[in-house]
């Protein structure tokens, strides 16, 4: 099966906003083995979004668009494609019900151009819109396919997972297991470097790498006739790549990295207590994301001065005067204060310089310390943390939360 990819608005012509519904879906149907030639970006104009219609389906089976499912006058990638099939616009009532719902739950009024996006080709499979108001839907006829999907990536890419891939696997008789190998503390460059000769090959299972905020990704998907089967493709893949990046995987088809350390913790009935400075608290509230963190989270202190640091937890005058807020020593003391405290198992702290000014040559903005204390191990972690985002503020906050989770 061939596909293409065709994303519809002015503003990507513009350069407004970035493409990355196209880059999300040529690696989602790649990872399905289907074969895409042509990506193309065509505005907001009735007779030039046929034109290209009509040249990808030349080439393709399957058209892939995004775009212009909206309620506003400018959005007509539905009437385009009705217009191409030779299809009547009818009044989906199942779609006009869950907008309605959706105006309800939000309680705003649902305006009469609302009514407009629960207007379908007639026929069309209809997906769903969980995030959003614009329903998805597919159009196909005499080998030609075409999925339409609404614009905002928040809304595209749960449906393009809870709809589009089961809609597209309905063309095989094969079904499709996907697993989710969770990476961090290694670059998305380096991990493909390191699983280059297996993902070279990868055809059935397939491995996608993701990259994001500093962590990797590998989605590891089968088709086969069963599930079993599936699993049974999968699970050698998953063995090799544990193999290369051992300690860097935290985690199968799990979330994120506080899920997976606090699952941990509520397992070992290990309790924790956190006082953070640089952090301000992010890594509290990543904790408390996690359902059951009650069972292992007493008290975070959030000691942003040197004041608190001295009276609160106990971090000596003598320590500060002598290190710094920012040293080994006093995420040390940090550490031991908070976990006497709050008679926590272990007890963590974060102190560092998240920029942007506050750097010197000795302690250059991006260093961290990360403190743990237990009855049996006390240890600090130093970063030194790359900052390569616009926002290094948040970046460096960001990845040392991070790193005290790994
Ligand atoms: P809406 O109901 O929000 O109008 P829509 O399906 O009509 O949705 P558009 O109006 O084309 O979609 O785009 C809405 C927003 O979605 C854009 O302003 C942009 O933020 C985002 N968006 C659209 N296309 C893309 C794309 N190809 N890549 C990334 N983001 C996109
Ligand atoms: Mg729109």
């Amino acid at each position: 099966m061939k596909a293409e990819i065709l994303c519809v608005g002015t503003e990507l012509l513009l350069g407004d906003i970035i493409n990355t519904n196209a880059a999300y879906i040529a690696r989602e149907l790649a990872a399905i083995g289907i074969d895409v030639y042509y990506q193309t970006v065509v505005g907001d104009n009735d007779g030039r979004l046929k034109d290209s219609l009509t040249l990808a389906f030349s080439r393709a089976d399957v058209v892939v668009m995004t775009g212009g499912l909206g309620p506003t006058y400018d959005d007509l990638t539905k009437e385009t494609v009705a217009e191409y099939f030779h299809k009547e616009m009818v009044m989906d009532t199942a779609s006009l019900g869950s907008i309605e719902g959706f105006f309800k739950r939000l309680k705003r009024p649902m305006t009469e151009n609302n009514r407009k996006q629960a207007m379908m080709p007639e026929g069309a499979t209809i997906f769903p819109n969980s995030n959003g108001t614009a329903p998805g839907l597919a159009v196909s006829e005499n080998g030609k396919t075409a999925i339409l999907l609404p614009g905002p990536p928040s809304e595209m890419q749960p449906m393009f997972q809870s709809s589009v891939l089961p809609y597209l696997m309905g063309f095989s008789d094969k079904v499709l297991i996907s697993h989710n190998v969770r990476v961090f503390g290694m670059g998305e460059s380096r991990v493909e470097d390191a699983l280059h000769d297996l993902m070279k090959n990868s055809t059935n299972p397939t491995i996608a790498p993701y990259a994001k905020e500093g962590e990797v990704t590998l989605r590891v998907t089968a088709s086969a006739d069963t599930k079993e089967k599936c699993e049974e493709m999968i699970a050698p893949v998953i063995g090799r790549i544990r193999e290369v990046l051992g300690q860097y995987i935290y985690g199968i088809d799990v979330p994120n990295l506080q899920t997976a350390a606090v699952t941990e913790l509520i397992k070992k009935k290990v309790t924790v207590a956190t006082a953070e400075s640089c952090t301000g608290g992010l890594v509290s509230e990543r904790i408390t994301q996690v359902p059951g963190a009650s069972e292992i989270f007493g008290c975070g202190i959030c000691s942003y001065a040197n004041e608190i640091k001295h009276r609160v937890l106990g971090v000596s005058k003598e320590t500060l005067a002598k290190h710094g807020a920012v040293s080994e020593q006093t995420a040390e003391e940090m550490a031991r204060g908070v976990r006497k405290l709050s008679g926590a198992d272990i007890g963590v702290s974060t102190t560092g310089i998240a920029g942007p000014g506050g750097g010197t040559p000795e302690k250059p903005v991006g260093l961290v310390y990360i403190g743990i204390d237990s009855e049996k191990l006390t240890t600090v972690l130093r970063l030194n943390i790359n900052y390569h985002k616009a926002d290094e503020r948040m970046y460096i906050r960001h990845m040392t939360a991070q790193n005290v989770f790994k």
